[in-house]
């Protein structure tokens, strides 16, 4: 069959920019569709490019590496040393170290789609995906309307899919056993966020610090999430929380609440005592929004025929923080790269282009389902557990591993022998024990990630195995 591009990138977000360019660099010819116009690339929604903007330095040093992009203000905004994350009382704060930014989003964007036409990538703004061109069970391209409304249809010999959450592709890929279609419910955090001028009426560095990101675990004003508050330049903030539906449920039911997201929003920002006279920032029109999150492993497998996924369409982002902006720059550039090399090998095989999903896990995905295992258990604490936990169960240098999805083993162990006081503490204490136990099997299953197509279904079935025992062991139970 003839194909109009070697590669077709569908979406001009923080992965599709970035495979586009990975590809066109290795050699492919690429083209790269999003709906918005050049000025507004890489918005995800009327609410604009919604996000808490934070991503890590090692992540902007990944692009520099593979790509030579060098990244610098004004897309990088705001530098921070590190985040603290603050217990519910407020009496215990861990520190992730780790140098970090908080993004402009729309200016990164706007960068980042220069780049890749300087690369020579056929950029199409205003053009909306609708779906994959199925042939047989491979995918051979995208149809759509173009920015007269009109259908196009466009040929590829892969298509790398950098659509988002709410991806048109991946959803209507053929039934398959490789791909999920959706996310289930229980692994969405609902979320929303505002971008603020503000005044800041006293110091205390626990509620804004201008040198570091914070997170307020608090089940009742963020119920299954957190809350943040994210430094940005110019007396500017992005504060805003997450939600998981059935905790927000839960807790509005135990407390005969009829609360929102919008409504926990206002609040969390009211309830911040430093912060006052909030201004949103209209710049860009990317002031307030609300969109969701996936916070769950990535998909099992990120390749299916001729067809790739990047970034939140496979579910990318961090199941603890919800970080997706690292994981999408990582596979944006690992599926462009994979992408034109298979090109180069005239080799668009699922068991050529598999080795994207070997270099993705390698790199980042190793860790994320022990990570969705302690996001479960969190979620099953409330309040009074988490402060308790912070306090007594593990040391801030293992609390600190544990959510980077390392497992520490001794001290953990010996912590075993810990007095602790109340029953319900003690089941706390217990599960962790569980939860650190099912972290340790999938990381150990995620270092035997089928080296190719075959395993992969016996490999899946074990991973999950494991993760329904967790979500059976640990119901949301947020008050
Ligand atoms: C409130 C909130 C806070 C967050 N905070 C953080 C944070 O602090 N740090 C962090 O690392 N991550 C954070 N995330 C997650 C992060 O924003 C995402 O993981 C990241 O944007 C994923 O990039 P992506 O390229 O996969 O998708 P997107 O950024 O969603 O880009 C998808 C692109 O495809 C386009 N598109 C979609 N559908 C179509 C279609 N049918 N046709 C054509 N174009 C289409 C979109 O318009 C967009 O341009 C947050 C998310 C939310 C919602």
């Amino acid at each position: 069959m003839n194909s109009d591009y070697d590669v077709i990138v569908a979406g001009a977000g923080v992965a599709g920019a970035l495979a586009a360019i990975s590809a066109a660099k290795g050699g492919a010819k690429v083209v790269l569709f999003d709906r918005n116009d050049a000025q507004e690339a890489g918005k995800k929604t009327n609410w604009g490019w919604v996000c808490g903007d934070a991503v890590a330095k090692a992540h902007v040093e990944f692009i520099a590496k593979h790509t030579g992009i060098k990244l610098s203000t004004p897309e990088l905004d705001q530098a921070v040393d590190g985040v603290y994350v603050m217990s519910p009382d407020m009496k215990n704060k861990f520190l992730f170290e780790g140098t970090g930014y908080t993004l402009d989003r729309p200016k990164y964007a706007r960068k980042m789609v220069k780049e890749a036409v300087k690369q020579g990538v056929d950029y199409r703004p205003r053009h909306e995906v609708e779906g994959p061109v199925v042939n047989g069970e491979e995918i051979v391209g995208v149809f759509g309307k173009d920015e007269k409304s009109q259908h196009f249809e466009i040929k590829g010999k892969i298509v790398i899919d950098g659509l988002g959450m709410a991806s048109t592709l991946r959803r209507r890929l053929p039934p398959n056993d490789f791909v999920e279609k959706d996310v289930k419910t229980e692994d969405i955090e609902s979320t929303g966020r505002y971008i603020a001028k503000f005044d800041l009426v006293k110091e205390n560095l626990d509620y804004y610090d201008p040198k570091n990101a914070l997170i307020h675990l608090n089940q009742l004003m963020a119920p299954g999430g957190y809350g943040w508050v994210f430094p940005k330049t110019g007396g500017r903030v992005n504060i805003g929380i997450g939600i998981e539906k059935k905790s927000l449920d839960k807790r509005n039911e135990k407390l005969n609440k009829k609360d929102t997201l919008h409504k926990l929003i206002d609040e969390y920002v009211e309830w911040n005592p430093v912060l006052k006279n909030m201004n949103v920032d209209e710049t860009d029109h990317n002031g307030k929004g609300y969109w969701s999150v996936a916070v769950r492993r990535q998909f099992d497998s990120l390749v299916y025929k001729n067809y790739m996924g990047a970034g939140d369409t496979m579910a990318m982002p961090n199941p603890i923080s919800a970080g997706g902006i690292g994981p999408a720059m990582v596979a944006g550039i690992l599926a462009g790269e994979v992408a034109a090399e298979a090109i180069a090998a005239k080799n668009t095989s699922m068991d050529f282009l598999w080795k994207y999903n070997l270099r993705f896990n390698e790199e980042y995905g190793n860790k994320t389902a022990g990570l969705e295992v302690f996001r479960v258990y969190l979620q099953s604490l409330n309040n009074a557990q988490i402060d308790y936990g912070m306090s007594h169960f593990l040391t801030k240098e293992e609390t600190v591993a544990m959510s980077y999805g390392l497992v520490p083993e001794i001290t953990l162990a010996s912590t075993f022998n810990k007095v602790l006081s109340g029953i319900s503490n003690v089941s706390a204490f217990k599960n962790l024990l569980f939860a650190h136990s099912k972290m340790k099997k999938l990381l150990h299953l995620y270092k035997s990630y089928p080296k190719d197509v075959n395993g992969f279904r016996a490999w899946r079935e074990s991973v999950n195995n494991e993760m329904q025992d967790v979500k059976q062991r640990f119901p949301v139970n947020p008050v």
